[in-house]
């Protein structure tokens, strides 16, 4: 078992191999199943619907990204709009 499997962003494979790496070292993979290549974003979290329920009130609110970001703890907002 592979505790650190990587997921293809396209279907959902786990048959990832590593396929060189990009400009900043950061590890490139590629997936064997449709041929996508992608790089990790480990700091790329997608976050829970009350987390982003949670995170729109605050927008609502006027708060800046950057003080969501604070106290959501999420680096990188994503919705999934
Ligand atoms: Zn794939």
């Amino acid at each position: 078992m592979n505790h650190s499997a990587l997921t293809c962003p396209q279907c959902q494979s786990q048959k990832i191999v590593k396929n060189g790496s990009i400009h900043n070292k950061k590890p490139k993979y590629k997936c064997t199943e449709c041929g996508r290549q992608f790089v990790e974003h480990p700091r790329q979290i997608y976050i829970s619907e009350d987390t982003q329920n949670f995170i729109k009130k605050l927008l609502l609110e006027k708060i800046s990204l950057a003080g969501i970001a604070r106290v959501t703890g999420v680096s990188r907002i994503i919705t999934t709009e």
